[in-house]
Protein backbone atom coordinates (compact mmCIF):
# COMPACT_ATOMS: atom_id res chain seq x y z
CA UNK A 1 0.00 0.00 0.00
CA UNK A 2 1.16 3.37 -1.28
CA UNK A 3 2.28 5.77 2.12
CA UNK A 4 -0.63 8.29 0.48
CA UNK A 5 -2.90 5.49 0.60
CA UNK A 6 -2.15 4.80 4.39
CA UNK A 7 -2.53 8.41 5.44
CA UNK A 8 -6.24 8.54 3.55
CA UNK A 9 -7.12 5.06 5.76
CA UNK A 10 -6.19 6.42 9.07
CA UNK A 11 -8.09 9.89 7.97
CA UNK A 12 -10.91 7.93 7.45
CA UNK A 13 -11.84 6.25 10.66
CA UNK A 14 -15.07 4.44 11.61
CA UNK A 15 -15.88 7.70 13.05
CA UNK A 16 -16.00 8.93 9.54
CA UNK A 17 -18.23 6.06 8.79
CA UNK A 18 -20.30 6.74 11.65
CA UNK A 19 -20.66 10.25 10.33
CA UNK A 20 -21.92 9.45 6.96
CA UNK A 21 -24.30 7.09 8.06
CA UNK A 22 -22.44 3.95 6.38
CA UNK A 23 -22.65 1.96 9.63
CA UNK A 24 -25.02 2.76 12.66
CA UNK A 25 -24.65 4.11 16.21
CA UNK A 26 -26.37 4.56 19.41
CA UNK A 27 -27.02 8.44 19.06
CA UNK A 28 -27.66 10.48 22.20
CA UNK A 29 -26.86 14.06 20.80
CA UNK A 30 -26.76 15.49 17.33
CA UNK A 31 -25.73 19.12 16.07
CA UNK A 32 -24.01 21.03 13.17
CA UNK A 33 -20.88 20.53 14.70
CA UNK A 34 -20.63 16.94 16.58
CA UNK A 35 -22.17 14.17 17.11
CA UNK A 36 -22.68 11.99 20.36
CA UNK A 37 -23.07 8.26 20.28
CA UNK A 38 -22.95 5.70 22.82
CA UNK A 39 -19.51 3.55 22.92
CA UNK A 40 -19.89 0.23 21.33
CA UNK A 41 -17.19 -1.19 24.37
CA UNK A 42 -18.79 0.46 27.67
CA UNK A 43 -16.23 1.12 30.57
CA UNK A 44 -19.01 2.16 32.44
CA UNK A 45 -22.48 2.38 33.04
CA UNK A 46 -22.44 5.35 30.61
CA UNK A 47 -19.72 5.93 28.03
CA UNK A 48 -20.33 8.09 25.27
CA UNK A 49 -18.55 9.73 22.65
CA UNK A 50 -18.27 12.98 21.60
CA UNK A 51 -16.71 13.69 17.96
CA UNK A 52 -16.63 17.00 15.80
CA UNK A 53 -18.48 16.40 12.51
CA UNK A 54 -15.21 18.05 11.09
CA UNK A 55 -12.22 15.45 11.71
CA UNK A 56 -9.10 16.80 14.07
CA UNK A 57 -6.82 13.73 13.99
CA UNK A 58 -5.60 14.28 17.30
CA UNK A 59 -5.91 16.82 20.01
CA UNK A 60 -2.89 17.74 19.51
CA UNK A 61 -2.60 18.27 15.85
CA UNK A 62 -5.78 21.09 16.70
CA UNK A 63 -4.75 24.66 15.87
CA UNK A 64 -6.29 27.51 17.61
CA UNK A 65 -8.78 28.03 14.47
CA UNK A 66 -10.50 24.92 16.35
CA UNK A 67 -10.32 26.41 19.79
CA UNK A 68 -14.23 27.14 19.40
CA UNK A 69 -15.17 23.73 18.39
CA UNK A 70 -12.75 21.99 21.09
CA UNK A 71 -15.12 24.44 23.81
CA UNK A 72 -18.39 23.26 22.01
CA UNK A 73 -17.41 19.73 22.44
CA UNK A 74 -16.16 20.20 26.49
CA UNK A 75 -19.68 21.98 26.37
CA UNK A 76 -21.63 18.92 24.52
CA UNK A 77 -19.89 16.67 26.84
CA UNK A 78 -21.76 18.23 30.20
CA UNK A 79 -25.15 18.35 28.50
CA UNK A 80 -24.70 14.94 27.77
CA UNK A 81 -23.65 13.66 31.19
CA UNK A 82 -26.99 16.36 32.24
CA UNK A 83 -28.99 14.64 29.96
CA UNK A 84 -27.72 10.89 31.17
CA UNK A 85 -28.56 12.17 34.77
CA UNK A 86 -25.28 12.22 35.88
CA UNK A 87 -24.14 13.81 39.20
CA UNK A 88 -20.63 12.93 38.13
CA UNK A 89 -18.75 11.67 35.43
CA UNK A 90 -14.94 11.96 34.08
CA UNK A 91 -13.95 13.49 30.31
CA UNK A 92 -11.08 11.96 28.80
CA UNK A 93 -9.00 12.68 25.68
CA UNK A 94 -6.57 10.06 24.74
CA UNK A 95 -3.97 11.63 22.01
CA UNK A 96 -2.10 9.09 20.42
CA UNK A 97 -1.28 5.42 20.60
CA UNK A 98 0.91 6.06 23.84
CA UNK A 99 -2.50 7.35 25.50
CA UNK A 100 -4.27 4.71 24.18
CA UNK A 101 -5.67 6.59 21.00
CA UNK A 102 -7.04 3.64 18.85
CA UNK A 103 -9.27 5.53 16.75
CA UNK A 104 -7.95 8.43 15.14
CA UNK A 105 -10.78 10.80 14.75
CA UNK A 106 -10.80 13.20 18.00
CA UNK A 107 -13.09 12.01 20.69
CA UNK A 108 -14.07 13.26 23.98
CA UNK A 109 -15.43 10.20 26.30
CA UNK A 110 -18.09 10.77 28.89
CA UNK A 111 -18.19 8.07 30.97
CA UNK A 112 -19.86 7.69 34.47
CA UNK A 113 -22.35 5.86 36.52
CA UNK A 114 -20.19 4.29 39.04
CA UNK A 115 -17.43 5.24 41.04
CA UNK A 116 -14.14 6.38 39.08
CA UNK A 117 -10.99 5.84 40.87
CA UNK A 118 -7.68 8.47 40.53
CA UNK A 119 -5.51 7.85 38.75
CA UNK A 120 -6.30 5.85 35.89
CA UNK A 121 -4.38 3.17 34.79
P1 LIG B 1 -9.76 5.65 21.97
O1 LIG B 1 -9.10 4.35 22.39
O2 LIG B 1 -9.60 6.77 22.95
O3 LIG B 1 -9.33 6.04 20.57
O4 LIG B 1 -11.31 5.36 21.94
C1 LIG B 1 -11.96 4.79 20.86
C2 LIG B 1 -13.27 4.26 21.37
O5 LIG B 1 -14.11 4.03 20.26
C3 LIG B 1 -13.17 2.94 22.14
O6 LIG B 1 -13.66 3.14 23.47
C4 LIG B 1 -14.03 1.99 21.33
O7 LIG B 1 -14.75 1.10 22.13
C5 LIG B 1 -14.94 2.95 20.58
N1 LIG B 1 -15.49 2.46 19.33
C6 LIG B 1 -14.82 1.86 18.32
N2 LIG B 1 -15.68 1.59 17.31
C7 LIG B 1 -16.89 2.03 17.69
C8 LIG B 1 -18.19 2.03 17.09
N3 LIG B 1 -18.39 1.51 15.88
N4 LIG B 1 -19.22 2.57 17.77
C9 LIG B 1 -19.02 3.09 19.02
N5 LIG B 1 -17.83 3.12 19.63
C10 LIG B 1 -16.78 2.59 18.98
Amino acid sequence: MAASDQLQDRNDTIFGRILRGEIPCDQVYSDEHCLAFRDVAPQAPVHVLVIPRRPITRLDEAGPDQAPLLGHLLLVAAQVARQEGLSGFRTVINSGVEAGQSVFHLHVHVIGGRPLAWPPG
